[in-house]
């Protein structure tokens, strides 16, 4: 797999803790000290959100840039590709496409990254 996509897709995973982490973090500040957490919530927003800079970093500027421009306006920047379906809008890919993930590609349709599942 293509080094960038690995890190797409590591990115989207951290961004995804980072959702529930803020939730729980929502959750905390309401509740009284019933549960002890080793770690507060708020913390570990805040350690998630410098790995997910650390690694915007590395990112090609043109990578980045549609990774931001997908990432605001779907769930998932990144989605696999199955059958020939874009699992992010579910319009098949061009058939003509080969199925590697050794190159960073998107949908034509939605803009979502692709990877191959099958
Ligand atoms: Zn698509």
């Amino acid at each position: 797999m293509h080094p960038q996509l690995e890190i797409l897709l590591e990115l989207q995973d951290l961004k995804a803790q980072k959702r529930e982490m803020e939730e729980a973090a929502e959750e905390h500040s309401r509740e009284i000290e019933r549960k002890v957490f080793k770690v507060k919530p708020e913390d570990a927003v805040a350690q998630l959100e410098e790995k997910i800079e650390e690694m915007e970093a590395v990112l090609e500027p043109e990578v980045l840039k549609r990774y931001r421009l997908v990432a605001e306006r779907r769930p998932r920047a990144v989605v696999p590709v199955l059958s020939g379906t874009c699992y992010g809008c579910f319009v098949d890919m061009p058939t003509a496409s080969p199925k590697t993930n050794e190159d960073i590609r998107w949908c034509e349709h939605c803009g979502a990254f692709v990877y191959f599942v099958d």
